[in-house]
């Protein structure tokens, strides 16, 4: 049994899932963005299955994803045998297995289950999945678990999954603490007219020549200089060799920065990981590698150098830094790819509903972008900088029409302030630095400076 303390929404999303089933709900999607913790909420409900006598079979899609899962869920209390080809952890007889969906494919096995959780369910292809769960009927429930419930090749879930349980909401997630504050800033937003598609997102080659140039490529290294300097950071870029040629920028400032991609060793990556989270290196660029399943509470700054079309992929590279840590009081998204501007904010309230034939609002929030600074926001004033903006809100912007995302509009007086950061905030993030630079024998000038390289300003109260 696992022994974990729910957060009240979690709990809540716990009922609700239980709620559902009792009302026969055969095929329930629970919506859980990151930092939400998806995997407390599922144990929880394990439990409530073997309580009965019940047993389990977790789905996860890829080979990697099989043993963060399985590590999650030890995380969380439930003991549990893995089903993968070649996996040391085969235990059959546990009431809780976690299975690869190629091997059950592959062998036609069909472990005993009152209940199957399919873990990343954007991912579900649906002929594969599907072939699975019809071994075992109708009756068997579902429970589909995704941060990003959009499937990046643009289709919807909705042929797959009945009705949407959401766990939480980024908005009230960093409200609560469980995610930190951001700013979002838009240093440079592409001109993407010309780049094809291939599948349902933007081509390599295309994003490529635009964002390989040397002024953008400039930008992004002179940008994280003048704001980011000496904070963790990563960077998500287009292609092996754009990574390399803005790792090879960063290092010819003077920068710690290393470069990682999905074809490199298993050995090779763990250390460059390593060495990112202990310091010995400040910024990491990559290629599809840290978009999913990897988590380092302490980075401080994402670094979109890879424009996409799929919402999915967008909140998953903001997803990256947005996790708490001690002393990190504000993350920063410095946008190169014109990302936010395309999807809209990392807590702008998505709906996600399943029904396809809904019409779509696509109206997103306003999003001014400081001729200042270059920061984010929704109201008049640029909460970065001050700057103060003489002409009044925005008319929603519609969307591309390439975004499957459907966007509720939401009323300005919710969103005013979206990005602002209170002052009981620069408070608390100095605080946290004083703090520091007393442990660490720092003068406090080192805390003034710190707070500000981050905020534009020097703290309002004398910090002798
Ligand atoms: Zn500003």
């Amino acid at each position: 049994m696992s022994a974990q303390v729910l957060r009240p929404y979690q709990s809540n999303a716990m009922e609700q899932v239980r709620e559902r089933l009792r009302a026969n709900v055969r095929r329930i999607l629970l919506v859980a963005p990151t930092g939400s913790g998806k995997t407390s909420v599922a144990a929880a409900i394990i439990d409530g299955a073997r309580a009965k006598g019940g047993a389990v079979l977790f789905l996860a899609h890829r080979r990697e994803l099989i043993d963060q899962c399985s590590a999650r869920l030890d995380g969380a209390g439930v003991d549990h045998g893995v089903i993968q080809a070649g996996h040391p952890r085969s235990l059959p007889g546990l009431p809780v297995q976690v299975a690869s969906v190629q091997t059950l494919a592959r062998r036609g096995l069909r472990p005993r289950a009152t209940l199957i959780i399919v873990d990343e369910a954007h991912h579900a292809r649906a002929n594969t999945y599907e072939e699975i769960l019809s071994r075992y009927g109708p009756d068997v429930p579902v429970l589909g678990l995704s941060a990003t419930p959009w499937r990046l090749d643009g289709r919807g879930l909705g042929e797959m999954f009945q009705e949407v349980v959401v766990a939480a909401r980024v908005r009230e997630l960093i409200e609560q603490g469980h995610l930190v504050s951001y700013t979002g800033f838009a240093y440079d937003t592409p001109d993407l007219a010309q780049v094809r598609k291939t599948g349902a997102d933007y081509n390599e080659r295309g994003l490529e020549l635009v964002m390989d140039g040397s002024k953008l490529a400039g930008n992004i290294v002179e940008q994280w200089l003048a704001h980011a300097n000496g904070l963790r950071t990563v960077v998500f870029a287009v292609s092996i060799a754009h990574s390399m040629h803005l790792v090879e920028r960063f290092r010819a400032a003077g920068v710690a920065a290393e470069h990682i991609d999905g074809e490199m060793p298993q050995g090779e990556r763990t250390a460059i990981l390593a060495r990112l989270a202990s310091g010995t290196t400040t910024v990491v660029s990559n290629v599809n590698v840290l978009t999913e399943g990897w988590d380092l509470p302490q980075l401080e700054v994402c670094v979109l150098a890879r424009p996409t079309l799929s919402v999915g992929l967008y909140l998953q590279m903001v997803g990256r830094c947005l996790r708490p840590a001690p002393g990190k009081a504000i993350a920063r998204i410095h946008d190169h790819a014109g990302n936010i501007l395309a999807h809209g904010a990392p807590d702008a309230d998505r709906d996600y509903s399943l029904d396809e034939d809904k019409p779509k609002a696509n109206a997103l929030p306003a999003l001014r972008t400081c001729p200042d600074c270059f920061a984010l926001y929704t109201g008049t004033s640029c909460p970065n900088c001050a700057h103060e903006d003489p002409v009044g809100i925005g008319e929603p912007r519609e969307l591309p029409t390439e975004s499957t995302e459907q966007v509720r509009a939401i009323p300005l007086e919710e969103l005013r302030g979206q990005l602002h950061f209170p002052d009981a905030e620069r408070d608390s993030y100095l605080n946290e630095l004083l703090k520091t630079a007393a442990e660490r024998g720092y003068k406090a000038g080192w805390a003034a400076h710190r707070f500000k390289s981050r905020y534009g300003h020097w703290p309002a109260r004398r910090i002798a």
